[in-house]
This record gives structure tokens, sequence and C-alpha cells, in this order.
């Protein structure tokens, strides 16, 4: 017998689970947005901003109307706690049926990457001492060349412009949830709930959860993670390596452009960062060009037209930029922009919801800008023999930092007493309600979140899958199959 399961949000989980689960049970989807266009959620940010663009948005396909489809594993040896080191180790193994649904046209995704990464590792000369040879090596990011956002199928019930959604708890399970739509009530009695509103909308979903279960929601949300990132110098690499440092800075693969970066480890061993080489014509390391130009390529539509409107667009780096990504022509420079990315572990950092609106605590603490200072002093000192110039700042203040838009772990998982989730991300105040999204991300390294948020999804899909279907339909199948 087909279950009734219930899905709030439509975004990149919320889609991937929905097209599965919608194969063999009766799926409704609720959205806060619209359906073929999308809006802006308020944002109340008592401490750091995320950027000076917009990080997400309500609408179908969430996130991925406003994302680059780049694909880069979660390597689980970066992972420093052992619960979710377990989860995202299981996951592995739908890391290719995930980069499939996310346009990679490839026949395995994961070995494809396996090679690549082998081949970007040996392509530095071995004549270059062991200073330069970066110790934690070269990671590669995927940019399939054709995507699209996310959309659900014709067997997934998908309903917009839902408000006010509220939850009815009875005998440990969600027995009932009411929203609204266009001004008229309505009710469904779903088997499971799966809430994928995103890392910054599920807090707000699951409070409501929690207090319907008659429980403090004070933990919702905490452990709010992101990836700091910035431009925070320039190398001018050596005329013999300019076509080595080139490839590392993009690499046309043919159905995929792969953009490569120096891994970087912490002296502790627990934060990995990484960073990416930008063509660039100056060595002029300057914040205001870089917040400009990281505003121009995030942004789209008019937001983008009103940015083109500065002067600094006509700074030659801008102008470099510009034929990169705009015309796809790598001005031939031997000087690199450096793009550090880095990353944070779940502390104090809070999203919750509070009058209406989406409350943002964020910070980068002194111990974190500590040990990205840290970080960037043993990058100078990689880049050294391989280049004629370095111009770095290796004294970053939080300000040369912004969010990379890889919001993560507002819902905390494991065994803890205080812990949200289990591992099989089921909500443990509720035996039929579970979270899959950005939010049940513990840890996150470098690696942007899309892949490993398919991944968690589709191990979600099949858990569910073999747990809900009764055993005689399951031998059925088995027998038909
Ligand atoms: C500009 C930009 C570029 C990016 N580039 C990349 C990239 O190249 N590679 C990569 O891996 N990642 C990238 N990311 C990050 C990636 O897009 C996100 O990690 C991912 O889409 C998050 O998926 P999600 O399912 O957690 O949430 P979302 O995709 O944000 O989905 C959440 C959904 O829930 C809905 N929702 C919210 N609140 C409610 C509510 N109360 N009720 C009902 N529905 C609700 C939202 O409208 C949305 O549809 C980028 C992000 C941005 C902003």
């Amino acid at each position: 017998m087909k279950k009734k399961i219930l899905i709030i949000g439509s975004g990149l989980a919320g889609s991937l689970l929905g097209n599965e689960l919608g194969k063999n049970h009766d799926v409704t989807l609720l959205e806060k947005g619209p359906h073929n266009s999308i809006t802006y959620p308020q944002l109340h940010f008592h401490h750091k901003k995320f950027a000076e663009v917009h990080t997400c948005c309500y609408g179908g396909g969430g996130s991925t109307n406003l994302w680059h489809n780049g694909l880069i594993p979660i390597r689980t040896d970066d992972v420093v706690g052992s619960e979710f080191r377990e989860v995202l180790g299981q996951a592995q193994s739908y890391i290719d049926q995930t980069a499939a649904a996310l346009f990679y046209t490839g026949a395995s995704f994961s070995e494809d990457h396996r090679q690549l990464v082998n081949n970007a590792n040996s392509l530095l000369p071995t004549t270059y001492s062991p200073s330069s040879s970066p110790s934690q090596g070269i990671d590669c990011l995927v940019y399939p060349k054709k995507f699209r956002r996310l959309t659900l199928s014709a067997a997934v019930k998908a309903i917009f412009d839902v408000e006010a959604i509220d939850f009815v708890y009875r005998d440990g399970r969600i027995s009932k949830v009411n929203y609204r739509v266009a001004g008229a009530q309505h009710a469904l009695e779903p088997d499971v709930v799966i809430v994928a509103a995103g890392t910054l909308g599920t807090p707000g979903v699951i409070q409501k959860v929690v207090r319907a279960a008659g429980m403090s929601d004070e933990s919702v949300g905490v452990g709010f993670i992101d990836h700091p990132m910035g431009f925070v110098g320039k190398v001018k690499v050596k005329k013999e390596l300019s076509s080595v440092i080139k490839k590392l800075s993009a690499w046309d693969r043919g159905d995929y452009v792969s953009r490569n970066a120096v891994r970087l480890k912490s002296a502790c061993g627990k934060y990995t960062a990484c960073a990416f080489f930008r063509p660039a014509l100056t060595m002029d390391n300057r914040l205001s060009i870089y917040k400009y130009k990281s505003s121009l390529g995030a942004s789209n539509g008019m937001a983008r037209i009103r940015n083109i409107f500065s002067w600094k667009i006509f700074h030659p780096d801008m102008i470099a930029e510009i034929f990169a990504h705009l015309f796809g022509v790598n001005i031939p420079s031997r000087i690199y922009n450096i793009l550090l990315i880095t990353e944070q572990k779940r502390g104090g950092s809070r999203v919750y919801e509070e009058d209406g609106a989406i409350q943002v605590k964020w910070t980068v603490t002194d111990d974190e800008l500590a040990t990205y200072r840290a970080m960037l002093k043993d990058l100078e000192g990689m880049l050294g023999d391989i280049a004629d110039a370095i111009n770095i700042n290796t004294n970053i203040t939080s300000d040369w930092l912004w969010s990379a838009a890889h919001h993560s772990g507002t819902i905390s998982l494991g065994s803890g007493e205080d812990d949200l989730v289990d591992t099989n991300l089921k909500l443990n105040c509720c035996d039929n309600v579970y979270v899959c999204d950005g939010s049940v991300l513990q840890e996150h390294s470098y690696a942007n979140t899309g892949l490993a948020i398919g991944q968690l999804a589709f191990r979600l899909a099949d858990h569910l899958n073999n747990k809900i279907l009764p055993r005689a339909e399951h031998a059925e199948i088995a027998e038909k199959t």
C-alpha cells in the first residue's frame, strides 16, 4: 500500500526526495515560495551579514535557482566527528546517482573525479621542492557546462505559496499538518513528514514541531556554519609554470570545467580549507575591489545591472574576470587572485525564526581567524618556490571573509542527549518526522554542499523505502525484478 509522504520545501533536497519517493508513494510537497519564480526571505542579521548578494531564496527549485552547480564531494577523512563521518561514509554510495541528477553526464562521477584529482595532482613538475608541493594535495570542483534549476516530476503533488504550516502532535507522532493557501485553510494527515526547507528555513519549521511536542526549542538552529571565503591576495607564477597554473585555475574537460584548489590543513588537523586561483592582471590586493568582484559574480538580473554601473568595473582585474566569466576567455597573464575558502565548526552561531523573520546570529570567531591566518602563512610558504611575486594578506580580519552561501549545521545530528536528529535523520522527539537538507550537514570542510545534500537525500529515500514499505510488498517487488 502506498504511504502518504509530506515534504516541506522544494529545494535541492526536497526535489530529489520528492522525485525519488514519488515513484512508490503518494507524495505531497508544500513550498513556501512561488512555482516558477523566486522571492527572497527576510533575514535579520544580529552580527555578521552573509554577503552583499542573496545567498538563498524561496520558490520551486530553492537555491538551485541561484547556484552554479559545482560538484565536489566532502571527503570523509576531513570530517572530525565520528557519527557524521559514518553518515557521510554511508552516503558515498549515492554520489553517482546524485551527480547524475545534478546534470553530470559522465558514466561515473566518483570514478571520473578520482582520476581528475590524480591528474591534477601530477600537473606540477616533480623538479619543484616538497615545500612548493601542497602537502594536502589538490582537489577538483566540477562544473557541468549544462545545468538548470531542479524541478519536480508529475508524480509529486506540489503546492506552492503555502503559508502558516502548523503541526498537531499525538502519541509521539505528527498526526496532522495544517496550512493555508490563498487564504483557504487545508489539512493533511501524512504517514511521514520530511522537512527540507533549507538550512535557514528548516529551523523555523522544526521549532513548530518541537513546540507541538511540548518541548523546548532553544537548541533548534544552534550550530550554524558556513564557508567564510574571500580573495586574500595575488601571486605571479614563474613563466615555466604558467600553463600548469592556468589548468589549475580552470581546466576545460569537454562537458565540464574543473576548477582546482590547493588543500590546506590547520596545524591541529581539525580544519581544512582550500585556495583557488582566479585570473587577474595586477598585483593590487585591495578589499574594495574584491568585494565588488564578488557581488558582480554572485548577482544576477537587475542586481547585476546595477552593479555594472560602478567605476570599479574598469579595474584591470575586473576586466580579466569579465572576460573569463562572460566570454570564457582567460586574458593571458601569470598573475592570479587567491580565493580562500575556509571551514567553520559548529559552535554558537544560530538561525531561528522570531517575529515572522529569520534571525541570523553568525560570527567568524577569533580562534577561527587565527587558524585561517596560520593556513595563509603555510600557503605563502608553499607558493614561494613557484612564484616570481606574492602579495598575500596573512593577517586577514573578518571583513575579508563573507558567506560562500554554503549554509549548514542548524540541526544537530547524533546520539547526544541534546541532538535533534539521529543518524537516520529522524527527529528524536517525533517518530514520523525526518530532516534532510543543508541543515543536517554537521561539517563540510571547504566543499560546496549540493552534492553531499543530494547524497543524503538519496540515502534517506532508500531508508524510508526499506523501512516504511510493508515486508510483503518488498517480497513482491523482489520477485518481479
Ligand atoms: C549563489 C549561490 C551559488 C551556489 N553555488 C553552489 C555550487 O556551485 N555548488 C554547490 O554544491 N552548492 C552551491 N550553492 C549552495 C547550494 O545551492 C545549496 O547548498 C543547496 O541548494 C541547498 O539545498 P537545500 O535543499 O538545503 O535548500 P534549498 O535549495 O534552499 O531549499 C529549501 C526550500 O525550502 C523552501 N522553504 C523555506 N522555508 C520554508 C517553509 N517554512 N515552508 C515551506 N517551504 C520552505 C524554500 O523556498 C526552498 O525551496 C550555491 C548557493 C548560492 C546561493
